[in-house]
């Protein structure tokens, strides 16, 4: 029901044309009347925050560890949301490099691919599916990636690379500089810098001549970003993320024909605290980021697969961190075991969080697959899906 509805939909597209600027036919068919009156305005840009291993036990209590009380995070104000089933194409849990690869390009894949799926016939080779990124690049617009984890791990690669196995990073790294589409990823920001070093080594040159010679600003700091449309920030440390990613948007919203920039921040928590604090930081960078943006930016939240956290203890009125680290503090009592928080698993199948703000958020509603967040950013631009 979802796809045909979904189709009914590009159709209209198809029939009323395309971008902010299309105008309705002088007859239109009644599915492009409905979609008219559920659309009245485009957005020039999309903005997608992936909260990764963001699932809704983690944000609840990232949430209640920083604020103290409940639903206090932006995400959980976003006024459109929806139940994003994770499963890959062979698992019923998902790693990230085919949670992200459902997101970005609209096709289940087996865990571990990255931007490509098994060929229909077995023992062929897998086969790449474009990413809306790319589809983005292709039409001219500015595109980002920005992420707390290295820039060649899966969850950023699925939005610029095709690679059968993620832990193909010196192939992640080659296809990050030899763009299928346009010139490629405009802004990177990302770990990872000793791994590039390596990598390039193995080609006999360097990073820091790689990616100039790809027409990047190189360095390790992100205020390059305020310098050039066309910039690369690789570091092992972590780095202030608001500001980063408010430099990224400000570089890229100088395009005209728009930008997509993907913000990928990591909230896995087998050390539950640095997951949970990564938790508040991306819902500040959210708020934050939404205020910068502007009106005619489509603003999604996800999460590309959950995680085994539960929240099991805690009174109201004291601190939970300071519960939290009181029950850590005693003898035998691991992560596994806190009585506040505890985790007991890695990934997890339940479904999680999508949610939107700005012109296309009312497309997120109800349970779907998660492949249905690349057709919802695809429909917001007008664009007609191309597979
Ligand atoms: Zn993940």
């Amino acid at each position: 029901m979802i796809a045909r509805t979904m189709a009914a939909a590009l159709l209209a597209t198809a029939l009323t044309g395309v971008g902010a600027a299309a105008k309705p036919a002088a007859k239109p068919a009644k599915a492009a009347k409905a979609a008219a009156a559920t659309r009245t305005t485009r957005p020039r840009n999309i903005i997608l925050f992936l909260g990764d291993a963001g699932g809704i036990p983690t944000l609840n209590a990232g949430g209640l560890m920083a604020h103290d009380r409940p639903q206090a995070l932006f995400i959980q104000s976003m006024p459109h949301i929806g139940l994003s089933d994770t499963s890959a194409r062979n698992r019923w849990v998902t790693d990230s490099a085919a949670g992200m690869t459902a997101i970005m390009s609209g096709h289940k894949t087996d865990n571990g691919m990255v931007g490509m799926v098994p060929a229909a016939t077995a023992g062929d080779a897998p086969v790449a599916v474009p990413s809306f990124m790319e589809i983005a690049q292709a039409r001219g617009l500015s595109t980002g990636v920005v992420t707390n984890q290295p820039i060649w791990d899966a969850t950023p690669a699925a939005c610029y690379a095709h690679v059968p196995s993620r832990k193909d990073k010196d192939a992640i790294f080659a296809q990050m500089l030899a763009p299928r589409h346009g010139k490629g990823v405009d802004i990177l920001i990302g770990r990872g810098l000793a791994d590039a070093n390596a990598a390039f080594a193995r080609r006999g040159t360097t990073a820091a001549t790689a990616f100039a010679q790809a027409g990047y600003r190189y360095g390790s700091d992100p205020a390059l970003i305020a310098q050039a449309p066309r910039a690369a920030v690789l570091r092992d440390a972590d780095y202030a993320p608001t500001p980063a990613v408010e430099a990224t948007v400000r570089q890229l919203a100088r395009n005209p024909k728009g930008y997509v920039l993907i913000v990928e921040w990591d909230m896995h928590t087998d050390d539950p605290m640095t997951g949970l604090r990564h938790v508040a930081e991306l819902d500040a960078m959210i708020r934050r980021i939404r205020a910068v943006a502007g009106p005619d930016t489509l603003i999604l939240f996800t999460a590309d697969h959950s995680f085994g956290l539960r929240m099991t203890g805690g009174d109201r009125g004291t601190p939970l961190a300071a519960q939290y680290a009181a029950a850590a503090a005693k003898p035998g009592v691991t992560n596994a075991t806190n009585p506040i928080i505890g985790v007991v698993d890695s990934h997890t199948g339940e479904e999680v969080l999508a949610a939107a703000d700005g012109p296309g958020a009312e497309a997120v509603h109800g349970f779907f697959p998660n492949t249905r967040l690349y057709h919802v950013m695809v429909e917001a631009f007008g664009w007609v899906a191309t597979q």
